[in-house]
């Protein structure tokens, strides 16, 4: 039978409901668990790929090509829960389905209400997940206890113990305890009224995980436990980490979290293996060596905008026993001041993807920046389109190259839009989505990294590489390295003379995780490492 935990948060957003929620998953399965993680979203957008960066952060790519919350991003990083469609619900979804079902006549003539139809259709979403091969279905759900939106769905999870007996179910809640500096003292008010609300919904939660900055000491631990009906052991502390996010799995189980939950779901499991993770916090707290690398985006002041990226040049950096200092510039800068200053000193430059035209041209400068003093350059995405640009106007000669998406009427679109996306008008779920495979060509560095002729990649874009400019672009030194199955579409392209110049169509950041960094990533950053060693002289055309 599987169990089901539900992760809640109170008091204020932004306590790190997702990373908790991973590293309980990643401990899980560490004890020989088959996990499986989902997160249930409040919002109404039907998924966040229509929503801006500002608002949302990240969209993360699942390999089956949906677009969900960049929470699901620290799902796969800590555990190896396969993610599809169905971890990521939001009310958006659900209201459709309920609908669909409504103009088809299933509900049978009578009133389609949130409870119990909507709530009867998140449960649904829920009991996906709980195939017989699963141990324990992690659920999150998105948003703060108190607000309106979330409502049916902790209906729906209250209802869920009922269904399927309360020892097959176990409710986390995570909240904040606050320092008041003024007081000199811990504040476990909020977290009394956050359990307060959750029980006059009619849940009761089985385990209570404190963010706080400082050490929550017994005697608060206790009075929590006192006032929201949990005994003290079952009040979890979750100290800020200054240091990185990859230590929370570790502190948890210093406070006794992972026993908590198997005791409490009666889990039989074996124990807990976490010497390679252990070895990495080791590994990041003592780097043998220091590296700079410049982020050039349109959001890159926006602190979640590109995360899998940040995690992914990390995840290379401990691979090379390196620390990545990361340099966060707005391609918008770069066209105000010019890429010299903003530039210096940096070891590597990356462009990330992103849509719209504000900052390209920022961007086209850094990678002429980047391509003639022979810095190691990784374009992902806009970024490989950026780089197309870049090489057509200033190697090929063509002045006026650019991308349809900014310049419809460029007498050189040497990025442009393949015909079946040419009608599309609907913009949810339409771009080209979800892991693609490419060839890798022989002699290329992609091949060398990868080590293997074929890979699979995520990819979210609209736009291609325009194959009319491919011979122009290999006379003048561009190896297309790596092509999409059937040969037609651009998937990484290579600068020849260049000491690491790749850029590639799809997102490999997704698919890096902190014991295993990517291939690509891992050759980024090696060629950032060697970057003293190279002859810096300047090329220009
Ligand atoms: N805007 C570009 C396109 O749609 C690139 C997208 C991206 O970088 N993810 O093709």
């Amino acid at each position: 039978m599987t169990k089901f935990i539900f992760v809640t948060g109170g008091v204020v957003s932004s306590l790190g409901k997702g990373l908790t929620s991973a590293s309980i998953g990643m401990l899980l399965e560490r004890r020989g668990l088959r996990v499986r993680m989902q997160k249930l979203d409040p919002y109404i957008n039907v998924d966040p790929g229509t929503m801006s960066p500002y608002q949302h952060g990240e969209v993360y790519v699942l390999d089956d090509g949906s677009e969900t919350d960049l929470d699901l991003g620290h799902y796969e990083r800590f555990t190896n829960s396969p993610l599809t469609r169905h971890s990521n619900y939001t009310t958006g979804q659900i209201y459709q389905t309920v609908i669909e079902k409504e103009r088809r006549g299933e509900f049978l003539g009578k009133t389609v209400q949130v409870i119990p139809h909507i709530t009867n259709e998140i449960k649904r979403c829920i009991h996906k997940l709980a195939d017989d091969d699963v141990d324990v279905v992690i659920t999150e759900i998105g948003g703060t206890v108190g607000d309106i939106e979330s409502q049916p769905f902790l209906e729906a999870i209250r209802q869920f113990s009922t269904d399927v007996g309360k020892a097959n179910c176990l409710y986390i809640h995570l909240t904040l305890v606050p320092y008041l500096k003024a007081a000199g003292e811990l504040k476990t008010k909020p977290t009394q009224h956050s359990v307060g609300q959750l029980r006059q919904i009619g849940i009761q939660p089985d385990i209570l995980i404190c963010r706080s900055e400082r050490s929550i000491g017994s005697e608060e631990r206790e009075k929590i436990g006192l006032f929201c009906n949990l005994p003290i052991e079952a009040v979890i502390e979750e100290r800020d980490k200054d240091f990185s996010i990859y230590e929370v799995p570790i502190s948890l189980v210093d406070h006794g979290l992972d026993q908590l939950v198997v005791d409490q779901l009666s889990l039989k499991t074996r124990s807990l293996d976490l010497d390679d993770w252990r070895e990495l916090i080791h590994r990041m707290r003592n780097p043998e060596t220091e590296i700079s690398i410049a982020v050039v985006g349109k959001y890159a002041k926006h602190k979640d905008a590109y995360k899998s990226i940040y995690e992914a040049i990390d995840h290379a950096g401990l691979e090379h026993y390196a620390q990545v200092r990361v340099g966060r510039i707005e391609s918008e800068e770069i066209e105000r001041e010019g890429p010299e200053r903003l530039l210096a000193g940096y070891d590597g430059i990356l462009v990330p993807g992103g849509f719209g035209e504000r900052g390209t041209e920022g961007k086209v400068e850094t990678i002429r920046f980047a391509r003639e003093r022979k810095i190691p350059f990784f374009g992902i995405c806009l970024g490989l389109q950026c780089a197309a640009i870049e090489f057509a106007r200033n190697v090929v000669g063509l002045s006026g190259a650019n991308s349809t998406e900014f310049d419809k009427d460029t007498p050189d679109p040497v990025i442009c839009l393949l015909d079946e996306q040419k009608n599309i008008t609907f913009k949810g779920g339409t771009m080209r989505l979800g892991a693609q495979v490419s060839d890798l060509t022989a002699d290329s560095r992609a091949r060398d990294w990868y080590g293997t002729t074929t890979i699979s990649e995520r990819h979210r874009h609209r736009y291609e590489f325009n194959n009319v400019y491919r011979k122009q672009f290999e006379a003048h030194g561009m190896l297309f390295a790596g092509t999409s199955d059937n040969g037609e579409l651009v998937e990484i392209m290579e600068l020849v003379d260049h000491p690491w110049f790749v850029a590639v169509q799809f997102h490999p950041e997704f698919k890096s995780k902190p014991t295993q960094s990517h291939p690509l990533f891992s050759g980024f950053i090696q060629a950032a490492l060697r970057r003293e060693n190279v002859d810096v002289e300047i090329t220009s055309h």
